[in-house]
């Protein structure tokens, strides 16, 4: 039986990890086989305070993960598969086995959105991705797509504009909604080319991309266009398959979180992304598994 089950492994589930482990609560990490969130899928992280020259998404969840092993939290890399909170002790299952807690954190964070096209699926790895970081080196001297308009979507840009010979974001309003900083970091490189008030209607390709069919959105004109490779930066969903049923979500999907960490279900909190769909830093998502796992640790001492 353990006192906290922290359902995911991003800043928010390390975070809350690190403070219930340090307080002396049994603690385990239903991490995830790909553990460590989206993090894991970025480069360089400019904008977490303690980093004056950044630091790899890779190694500052690494750090968090080994802080909160330190104090004792437990790890397991399996998927969550099925929760009961109907009774307690909570139920939490993974890997083909039962666990039981005292209390639960939901920290699952959000998953890149995809277009819906059938085409994108049927190409996926073939030059459909979410992640420049991941395979921007596969595209050498090619040309590639970015779909979207805010932060990720210029990061990705500017990652695979130091492999491609040309980055064509399309976006499908006439202003960006990517902050200043990484506009003008997009506006002032060469490579990177804007298609403004255009989506994707399909792409075009029988077992590799080959090109985009782009619809205006204010003239409903359609074209195509060619290329190599399209990476979606689309924004996110919230990853609550499994909560469905069990803790009340809001109609895009969010867990609805009362009194910042609180769900519908009493002894069961949340954290980071999975229930801000508003400010999705690494930062606040950190500081929100802080607050859940305060009022674990309070719950934990009202209930005893
Ligand atoms: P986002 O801010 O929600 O932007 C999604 C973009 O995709 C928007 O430009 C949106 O267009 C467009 N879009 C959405 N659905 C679409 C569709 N079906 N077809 C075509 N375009 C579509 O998502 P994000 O860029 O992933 O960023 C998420 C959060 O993470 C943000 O808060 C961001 O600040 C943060 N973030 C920060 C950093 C950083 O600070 N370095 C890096 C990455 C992400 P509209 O603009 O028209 O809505």
């Amino acid at each position: 039986m353990y006192d906290v089950i922290i359902i995911g492994s991003g800043p928010a589930g390390l975070t809350a990890a690190i403070y219930t482990a340090r307080a002396k609560l049994k603690t385990l990490v239903v991490a995830g086989v790909m553990w460590g969130g989206q993090l894991m899928l970025t480069t360089e992280v400019e904008n977490f305070p303690g980093f004056k020259d950044g630091i790899l998404g890779p190694d500052l969840m690494d750090n968090m993960r080994l802080q909160a092993e330190r104090f004792g939290a437990e790890i397991l890399f399996e998927d969550a598969s099925s929760v009961d909170f109907s009774t307690k002790p909570f139920k939490v299952e993974a890997g083909g086995k039962t666990y039981e807690g005292r209390s639960v954190i939901i920290a699952t964070g959000a998953s890149p959105r995809w277009l819906g096209l059938e085409s994108e699926q049927r190409l996926r790895g073939r030059g459909v991705s979410v992640c420049a970081t991941c395979d921007a080196a596969f595209f050498r001297d090619k040309v590639t797509v970015v779909v979207g308009g805010g932060d990720t979507a210029m990061e990705e840009a500017l990652a695979l504009s130091k492999f491609a010979r040309k980055v064509k974001v399309v976006h499908r309003r006439d202003k960006l909604r990517a902050s200043k900083i990484l506009q003008e970091r997009a506006f002032n490189d060469p490579k990177i080319e804007f298609i403004w008030n255009s989506v994707v209607q399909e792409i075009l390709g029988e077992d590799r991309v080959e090109g985009v069919r782009l619809r205006r959105t204010d003239t409903g004109e359609e074209s195509e266009m060619k290329c190599d490779a399209v990476f979606l930066a689309i924004g996110h969903k919230p990853n609550t398959e499994i909560f469905k049923g069990q803790v009340e979500l809001d109609e895009k999907g969010y867990v609805v979180a009362y009194d910042e960490t609180r769900t519908s279900v009493k002894g069961v909190f949340v954290a980071g992304d999975v229930q801000d769909f508003r400010y999705k830093q690494a930062v606040t998502a950190a500081g929100s598994g802080c607050k859940a796992a305060l009022d674990v640790i309070k719950y934990l001492d009202e209930e005893t």
